[in-house]
């Protein structure tokens, strides 16, 4: 059960069928332009939407808001040295900004990032300072039904290939997102982390964590990785920061506050170098575009996401929402992990070309039923056409992903998502495709502009 009860209640907008076809006609049939009150359940994203404990709001209040030296700024700072145990740390006010300081400090152009898996922002942060990201997920990845424990793995064989090569194609870091969120949410093995971080110093090249996940990472390693079934999540996560040389940080994942993150480096010159461009465009040392009351409610988040009790609950909730899923006939990517669970849209609806993106056709249909809100992640978001819209490229697999903010909502919501993609696959040929008619030439899946095709091809 919830290790939790209620003492602060928001209400959800219940709307009809005709107010929801009306919404997603008006957004041209992108939720990312749905009004929030137009949305019943809000699955886009587990970023910022965490509910905040008493505890952390408590914290909030006592939040001091010098504008340098602040007892906040230290109180955190405590915190988050005990956790990472990295001798400099630097506040942002998300992950992004946290990617672009660190990256536009430590990576020379020309140069090149190795990863499990970036993410999005974190990809466009390493091109932006002009160098190129390679994903090396391990080949387990690939197969989405698989229950191989740690898909989120990088392909070992394959990085050292790089590190080896590296005089023809110089490598600048090594990073390793914890869980793979381009990956699946799929855990990273410790034994994993340990080996990439024998190669980076052999090769002498640094190892910096996207920890964004790195409790719920713990958690998984916990439940299902040789050797570490009697240590607590937090003593994982400290091992896994102990391994690297700088992690970046959203605190909107496992920070479970609105807004935050930060940048920990072992290396003082870099953290010098960083802290210049955090004062130009952040804010000072001791708050870095947060206020007070944020470094004080993150400080209290960090602490409660590794209770085994508040993880625990996150995973069963996940386990329960995809067992339902499983049960209508759907398949979601094996394993269940706990952020998000990823529904093949591809296979449900298999009447539905790629290019005709099979993966935001189910995003429609769960607002059009149920008021949910949903994020595609298939060829409408890894996908290109020429332009006549002819398909160039499509996505390996057509997803979509239902993210699950920490502790908001209860099982009859995910009941009612779960009655909702059941009644979806009783009939799946009523569901038809979309085409394209307006987007932007970076990150289009945010502002892309669609309409239904009726019948399909
Ligand atoms: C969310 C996220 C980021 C970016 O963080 P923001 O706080 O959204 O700027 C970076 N990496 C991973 C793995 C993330 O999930």
């Amino acid at each position: 059960m919830e290790p939790y009860r209620i003492k602060v209640v928001e209400p959800i907008p219940f709307t009809t069928r005709p107010e929801r076809e009306n919404a997603l006609k008006r957004v041209a049939y992108n939720p990312f332009d749905l009004r929030a009150d137009e949305v019943t359940i809000d699955l886009l994203s587990d970023s910022g939407t965490g509910a905040i404990s008493a505890e952390q709001l408590a914290a909030g209040m006592n939040g001091d808001e010098s504008y340098a030296g602040s007892r906040s700024f230290y109180r955190w700072r405590e915190v988050v040295s005990e956790l990472t145990g990295y001798p400099h740390i630097l506040p942002t006010h998300q992950g992004r900004a946290a990617e672009r300081i660190l990256f536009s400090s430590l990576l020379k152009p020309g140069t090149s990032v190795l990863s499990n898996t970036h993410f999005d922002t974190t990809r466009a942060n390493v091109e932006l300072a002009g160098c190129q990201a390679h994903d090396l997920p391990c080949a387990e990845a690939k197969d989405l039904d698989s229950d191989y424990p740690f898909k989120g793995n990088i392909d070992l064989a394959a990085l050292e290939y790089a590190l080896e090569n590296a005089h023809r194609s110089p490598v600048a870091a090594v990073l390793m997102t914890i869980t793979n969120n381009g990956g699946g949410g799929q855990p990273v093995s410790m034994e994993n982390l340990h080996q990439t971080a024998a190669l980076c110093r052999r090769y002498d090249v640094p190892m910096i964590l996207d920890a964004a996940r790195f409790a719920e990472n713990a958690w998984l390693v916990t439940r299902r990785e040789p050797g570490y079934q009697d240590r607590t999540p937090r003593q994982v996560a400290e091992e896994a920061f102990r391994l690297t040389d700088g992690c970046i940080m959203s605190a909107k994942k496992d920070g479970i506050v609105h807004i935050g993150g930060f940048i920990g480096l072992k290396n003082p010159e870099l953290a010098e170098r960083c802290q210049g461009l955090l004062i130009a465009t952040e804010g000072f040392t001791t708050y870095g575009g947060l206020a007070g009351r944020d470094l004080d409610m993150m400080a209290r988040g960090l602490l409660e996401v590794t209770e085994p009790a508040y993880l625990a609950e996150r995973a069963d909730i996940a386990g329960y929402l995809a067992a339902r899923i499983r049960d209508a006939g759907v398949d979601v990517v094996e394993p269940a992990g706990l952020h998000a669970l990823y529904v093949n849209a591809g296979r449900l609806l298999p009447h539905i070309p790629p290019h005709q993106y099979p993966g935001t056709a189910l995003v429609c249909e769960l607002y059009l039923r149920g008021g949910i809100r949903s994020a595609e992640l298939g060829s409408l978001y890894l996908g290109e056409e020429d332009e006549q819209g002819n398909p160039i490229k499509t996505a390996p697999y057509e997803l979509v992903r239902l993210a699950l903010p920490r502790r908001v909502y209860t099982r009859s919501h995910y009941d009612h998502v779960a009655d909702t993609l059941a009644g979806i696959a009783k009939d799946p040929k009523s569901v038809h495709g979309y085409r394209i008619v307006g987007q932007s030439p970076i990150l289009r899946h945010f502002s892309i502009k669609l309409e239904p095709v009726q019948s399909p091809n």
